[in-house]
């Protein structure tokens, strides 16, 4: 299994990246691999590896992902067509950065859930 964590990099500045949002608990920017017109990832500033390593005590960060993901889609003109969001768990999701991460998606029809190969 991979265990890449590029994102505190970013987070932190030490990878200069466009930031598009960032506040004490979360920090957007641009997947660098976008699958559709708007790609964002919104991304805990905390380390926490995937869904099964959350705590109770991190719900506060949890709910700022979605209000983040809200207020990006309504920045992007997106929120009235809709778009979708993903989190991803380890290896059968096709995980690759093991630090929890939501993708937002959208800007385009984006066709049925899962694609299972
Ligand atoms: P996941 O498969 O859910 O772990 O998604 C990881 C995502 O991170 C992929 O969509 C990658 O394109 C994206 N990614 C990896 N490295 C970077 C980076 N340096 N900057 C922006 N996005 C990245």
């Amino acid at each position: 299994m991979k265990k890449d964590n590029i994102f505190i990099d970013i987070i932190t500045g030490k990878i200069k990246t466009d930031i598009l949002y960032q506040d004490d608990l979360v920090t957007a920017f641009h997947d660098k691999n976008p699958k559709a017109p708007v790609h964002v990832l919104i991304v805990p500033n905390k380390l926490i590896p995937t869904v099964n390593d959350v705590t109770d005590q991190d719900e506060q960060m949890l709910g700022r992902l979605f209000t983040v993901a809200a207020k990006i889609a309504k920045f992007n003109n997106i929120h009235n067509s809709g778009y979708r969001l993903i989190i991803n768990c380890n290896y059968h999701s096709g995980q690759e950065v093991y630090h929890i991460h939501m993708h937002l998606l959208g800007g385009q029809f984006l066709g049925p859930l899962l694609s299972i190969i």
